[in-house]
């Protein structure tokens, strides 16, 4: 067995030994009990000679970070990051028992982990710390700083995790450079690859709708909140804003190797609907979500009693915005959404703590971009690396928020489109084909050469 063979073994072999784990981050602080990821990977670097710290935020909400000293104090330090959390799953949806991690051969001869984190992002967690391990008890130094670090909570923010250390433990993670989630997946014919730079901003929101209470059985008249609620709902699904259509979607339209008139339709503002609903639905969704600002309705809870009128409803909605929107934007467009005739029954919240206001972007005029290019052209030789953004948030938010380039990388193999790709995120059937697993582990041992010459 050769060196690659075997790493790419030994990421497979973590992989299902995390997604065994199950840490489930429900949004609980007593869920996802990351420590059991902590610890397996806390014993994975021990076996090669390396000591980790955990950091614990609440009991069981375990974090890890390993430092791999450079020969110079003054060279930029390189972090790794990957979160050790999961979301949640609807067992029903699964053909695989989605904490089983199993190795299961697809009929036409693909070897894939299944499991639930198996794209999000335990995949690129095994082949961050199988590289690393490597790297580590080979002996082998680099200019800079190489850290591991492995975080709870990033499904819920990170407010447990990532923040948690950055807030307290701000020395130990110290770096210049940041990569993380998600990125690497290449176009049908191979000749891009996207990265992301840059990510949308959560703005979730809560209204709370106000009735009257009355007695169920003589509803003519009364004041329901039930009613209004459904009606608010029913007009932020007619809402339709407007579309972004910058540079960034262009590269992104290219790089999905569309056809010329299609990405034309694409970019033109009369024409962009239509065309997206012309479009495979999986394909659509990710293209809809990357050019406009996002609303979902996702929880309405109302009333205390069936025999009384609901005299309060609350909706939940999972809102996401883009570069430039402000959360100020965002309250406005409710107000205006709800309009006059609702609007004094309502109160809108701000469901998650104080964001950075519009999306983050990372410069890619660095020598960490230029060295994810040269590595990713390794595998795809001749490959655009094209900056793309993440429709949801990840936790180089808050490494960008401080002016520190993050990157989502990790590299599919193309047996493993974008649109299938993103489908497995949060979703049913969660797989990883072995041949990514191998990719992705050998594209950070790949940065980490040609990073510091
Ligand atoms: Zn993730």
């Amino acid at each position: 067995m050769n060196d690659l063979e075997r790493r790419t073994n030994e990421t497979v072999e973590l992989l299902q030994q995390l997604i065994k784990n199950a840490c489930v981050n429900e949004g609980t602080p007593e869920s996802g009990q990351e420590i059991r990821n902590a610890e397996l990977i806390q014993g994975e670097l021990e076996s090669g000679g390396i000591d980790a710290q955990l950091y614990e935020s609440l009991p069981g909400r375990t974090s890890l970070v390993a430092r791999h000293a450079g020969t110079d104090p003054e060279a930029p330090a390189l972090c790794l990051m990957a979160h050790t959390d999961v979301v949640p799953v609807s067992v029903d949806g699964w053909r695989e028992d989605p904490f089983g991690g199993e190795v299961i051969t697809s009929p036409d001869g693909v070897s894939e982990v299944w499991g639930r984190g198996a794209v999000d992002m335990l995949n690129v967690t095994a082949a961050m710390t199988v590289a690393f391990r490597d790297v580590v008890s080979s002996g082998k130094r680099y200019p800079g700083d190489v850290v591991l670090l492995m975080v709870a909570d990033e499904e819920f923010g990170g407010t447990h995790g990532a923040q948690h250390l950055i807030n307290n433990f701000w020395d130990d993670v110290r770096c210049d450079y940041v990569l993380t989630e998600y990125g690497g997946t290449p176009t049908p014919d191979g000749s891009a690859v996207l990265l992301t730079a840059g990510e949308k901003t959560g703005a979730f929101r809560r209204i709370v709708v106000h009735g009257t209470p009355g007695h169920g059985s003589m509803p003519y008249g009364t004041d329901n909140a039930l009613y209004k609620a459904a009606e608010i709902v029913r007009r932020i699904g007619e809402y339709s804003p407007v579309p972004r259509l910058d540079q960034m979607f262009a590269d992104r339209l290219a790089a999905l190797g569309l056809p010329e008139d299609t990405q034309k339709a694409l970019m033109d503002p009369a024409r962009v609907a239509d065309e997206l609903a012309a479009l495979p639905v999986d394909m659509a969704r990710n293209l809809h979500a990357c050019c406009h600002i996002t609303m979902s309705p996702n929880i309405m809870n109302a009333g205390d009693k069936v025999n009384t009128v609901a005299n309060r409803a609350e909706i939940e909605i999972d809102v996401r915005i883009l570069p430039g929107d402000t959360q100020d934007d965002i309250d406005q467009t409710f107000r205006d959404i709800i309009g006059p005739d609702l609007l004094p029954s309502c109160e809108i919240e701000q469901i998650l703590p104080e964001r950075e206001d519009g999306a983050a972007f990372s410069s890619t005029e660095t020598p960490l971009w230029n060295a994810l290019a040269d590595s990713i052209q390794m595998a795809y030789p001749n490959a655009a690396v094209v900056p793309s953004l993440v429709t949801g948030g990840t936790d180089a938010r808050f490494f960008r928020k401080m002016g520190i380039p993050a990157y989502g990388a990790g590299l599919l193999s193309s047996d493993l489109q974008l649109p299938e790709f993103l489908n497995r995120f949060h979703g049913h059937n969660e797989r990883i084909d072995v041949k990514s697993l191998e990719l992705t582990t050998q594209l950070w041992l790949d940065v980490l050469d040609r990073l510091w010459v």
